[in-house]
Parts: C-alpha cells; sequence; structure tokens
C-alpha cells in the first residue's frame, strides 16, 4: 500500500537535526516536522486546581478530525478557537507539563529521544498511528459532551 501523504513538510531536513542543534535555534520548517501528528495535545484536559494535576479525556476540540487527527483549519483556528496554545521553544517551559508524554517537544525538552515510531524516522506519519498513540477513531467531540460531563471521559494516554 502506498504511504500516507504527510500533510507536514519533511523534506529537504538535515538528517536528525533535532539531534544536532538545540530547540531554540531550529528552523520553523525544522520545529513543524517535530511535531508527530498524534493529535493528543488537541484533547481537552481537566486540570486539579489544588494538585495541579492533569487529567487526559477523550473529548476532542471541536476543530480535531478524528481521522486525521488534525486540526482541520490550522492556519486561521484562533478565529474559531482563540485559546488554542501556538507552541514555541520560548513557551515550553510553561507548558511542558500538560503535554502529551509522547509529544516530541516534550521529550527533546526532557532530553529524550524521539520514539522509533517518529514520521521523521520511519519516512510516513502511518506510524503513529501504527503504533497506537495517536487519537484515531477513539475521540468525541466538544459538541457532543458539555464541559460539566468531562470528568466521565477521562481516559489514561495512549503511549
Ligand atoms: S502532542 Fe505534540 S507531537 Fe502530538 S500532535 Fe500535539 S504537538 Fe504534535
Ligand atoms: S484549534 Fe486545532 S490545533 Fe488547536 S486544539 Fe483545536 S484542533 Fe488542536
Amino acid at each position: 500500500m502506498k504511504p500516507a501523504k504527510d500533510v507536514i513538510d519533511r523534506s529537504g531536513l538535515g538528517k536528525r537535526f533535532w539531534e544536532k542543534k538545540p530547540l531554540d535555534k531550529l528552523s520553523q520548517k525544522e520545529w513543524e516536522a517535530l511535531c508527530d501528528g498524534c493529535g493528543k495535545c488537541c484533547l481537552n484536559k481537566l486540570e486539579d486546581e489544588e494538585s495541579g494535576e492533569v487529567a487526559l479525556t477523550r473529548v476532542a476540540c471541536r476543530l480535531l478530525d478524528d481521522e486525521s487527527c488534525r486540526c482541520c483549519q490550522y492556519p486561521i483556528r484562533h478565529q474559531f478557537v482563540p485559546e488554542c496554545i501556538v507552541l514555541k521553544p520560548d513557551n515550553l517551559d510553561t507548558h511542558a507539563y500538560w503535554m502529551p508524554e509522547t509529544c516530541a517537544y516534550r521529550l527533546l525538552w526532557q532530553g529524550n529521544p524521539l520514539p522509533e515510531w517518529h514520521p521523521l524516522l520511519t519516512g510516513t506519519p502511518d506510524s503513529v498511528h501504527e503504533a497506537g498513540v495517536s487519537v484515531r477513531g477513539w475521540t468525541v467531540s466538544e459538541f457532543e459532551i458539555s464541559e460539566d460531563e468531562w470528568e466521565d471521559h477521562i481516559i489514561e494516554e495512549p503511549t
């Protein structure tokens, strides 16, 4: 079967560039290429105000496509979801605590290697879904579940 087309342009990048440069020295293209397309950062979370503990739910942002695991309006998403975070090297310190455990940005920020199923290593975005670490096929939209019911949809992160 032909590999799926990658919506992220990972062409022409240096071999294992993420191991050779610090995150704040990456070009915009290299930075974008780090995203594995798992979709897990687009799931709603619940944060305990006292303990700071973050629980993941299967309730997805209204713009997440559950099949491709991508934002269906990425370039203009802030028109619909103004609170969507623009992750950058200089705000990773603030956000890493709630990012998924397998998120490439979080892993590199922690000094860990990329997982073997990462598209930069496999050459195909399919490997993320095949490894069972994406949200494909098991989310529910926030249109269907009111916020006071999110607690009933808490899940363990697939890793
Ligand atoms: S969790 Fe990280 S790697 Fe996965 S889609 Fe979000 S930004 Fe990309
Ligand atoms: S707006 Fe798009 S990128 Fe932001 S959380 Fe929603 S689906 Fe994800």
